[in-house]
């Protein structure tokens, strides 16, 4: 095996534009030398929602966020939300110190953590298979997150933490090291995704690889350690917030959401992620949620047309009574739909989606390469997976670039956003130090594709990844 010993490097709301135009302007000179160099800089697709929490399941375990049942960064459980009276598990976020209930929500599988031993995490939220003793920041990730989310000079402390972590856990012979670092995307929620903070906190993590890898160069560890930075999502810079839960109540909806979630005699619930998703949740009747509602019963009461009108909503997603997915925007509707395994897409008119072909009987390789370079990347199977989660909304929206979708409760205003399925959200950067030949790569990938370095195979369980060469 050519490797032995695996670091990697997250970085938060990093869009694949963005890193690519730092590593082409020689601005991240240790990633360039290290790894771009020996290996490869790939554009890789990040998962619908692109969020934090929801967008770290598919490198940790090789999952859609859809089959590992979490829908979103805020989310709600039809089945169970009358059954808890105190929230959870019915009803979800994973803002601040709740983030801290994010492993509970996961399935019972493997993460990369069980693959190696000694393992190290820093800051990153989905710990499990990792034991407390080695979370090494997990006394001061609560903390860190409630606060910074509110006071954004500690994202500097933070990254400063993070580095000195990874550069000991290193120094000390970690098998398995995975380091977050948040502070791109925090600086970018607050001004835009390439103002002179984000770029900083760039160079911040650039600087921490330079140290780990003259530290692995010492120790002979250089060439036998798998150096992986990607990123969970991407980020488009927002100019509009979209009432969503206030446009429900005006349409007569009256709507729960975060941090209303105690209000009354609500007819709907709109949960947000990133903020530029949200799913939308209907009851059936005035005491009960019933379970998820098919697109033509929301039509039917009017919520579609309505939605239509609100101007920045791009895409809005619901599942037909036959189970295929109905996709509407202002100009058109389509329908992806499944049969044998294999992926049909079809629409009246012009293509929500932008696509204009027709695909009939794709697999989902396939599906992945004829929309890699559009406005919605990988698009049909990103539209199917969500609405495998019993967790997922009726409906699921995506806002368009330079809208969001939470216009209230958001201190400090975020001027930018994810969450969305649009292209600028959902490419990321993958770097490694291994070359890697194919130009068509989901993040869900990358745990097959790293844990085959190691010569391990996922056996025994189902992940929705494959190994990419
Ligand atoms: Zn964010």
């Amino acid at each position: 095996m050519p490797f032995s010993r695996f670091i990697f490097i997250l970085i938060d709301g990093a869009p694949y534009s963005v890193f690519h135009e730092l590593i082409k302007n020689n601005e991240l000179p240790n990633i360039k030398k290290f790894i771009t160099n020996k290996g490869c800089l790939k554009k890789a697709v990040s998962v619908f929602p692109s969020t934090t929490g929801p967008a770290f399941i598919p490198f940790f375990m090789g999952l859609f966020p859809g089959t590992a049942n979490v829908p979103g960064y805020r989310w709600l459980s039809k089945k169970d939300i009358l059954q808890h009276k105190y929230g959870r598990p019915g009803l979800c976020s994973y803002q601040g110190t709740d983030g801290l209930n994010f492993i509970v929500d996961l399935p019972d599988q493997p993460t990369l953590f069980n693959y190696f031993s000694p393992v190290s995490n820093i800051y990153n939220l989905l710990t499990k298979g990792c034991s407390p003793t080695d979370d090494r920041t997990r006394r001061k990730k609560p903390l860190a997150y409630a606060t910074a989310h509110f006071f954004h000079g500690i994202w500097q402390h933070i990254t400063a933490v993070a580095s000195q972590e990874l550069i000991k856990a290193v120094e000390e012979g970690d098998q398995f090291i995975a380091c977050l670092f948040s502070a791109v995307d925090g600086h970018s929620h607050f001004s835009h995704t390439k103002s002179k903070a984000v770029i900083q906190s760039y160079k911040a993590v650039d600087q921490a690889i330079g140290k780990v890898c003259q530290s692995l160069y010492k120790s002979g560890d250089l060439d036998k350690t798998m150096i992986l930075i990607s990123s969970d999502h991407g980020m488009t810079n927002t100019k509009t917030h979209i009432d969503i839960a206030r446009c429900l109540d005006q349409s007569g909806h009256r709507c729960l959401h975060y941090p209303l979630i105690w209000r009354r005699n609500v007819k709907s619930a709109s949960m947000v992620s990133g903020n530029g998703m949200a799913n939308l949740y209907f009851k059936a009747n005035a005491i009960d949620w019933g379970e998820r509602m098919p697109i033509e019963e929301i039509n039917q009461r009017g919520i579609i047309d309505f939605l239509l009108k609100v101007e920045g909503l791009g895409l809005i997603a619901g599942q037909s009574e036959d189970g295929s997915i109905i996709v509407r925007n202002r100009l058109g509707k389509s329908q992806v739909s499944v049969a044998n395994g294999t992926i049909s897409y079809e629409f009246d008119g012009v293509d929500p989606l932008g696509y204009n072909t027709c695909y009939h009987n794709l697999s989902s390789r396939e599906a992945l390469i004829e929309t890699y370079n559009t406005k919605y990347p990988d698009g049909l199977v990103q539209l199917l997976q969500i609405f495998r989660s019993s967790r997922a909304g009726d409906l699921v929206l995506s806002a368009e670039p330079g809208y969001d979708l939470r216009a209230r409760y958001e201190y400090p205003e975020h001027r930018a956003t994810h969450g969305g399925l649009t292209a600028e959200q959902m490419l990321i950067p993958l770097a490694v130090n291994f070359p890697i030949e194919t130009d068509f790569i989901r993040s869900v990938d990358i745990f097959p594709t790293a844990l085959n370095q190691f010569g391990h195979q996922i056996k025994d369980f189902e992940i929705d990844g494959q190994i990419v060469k």
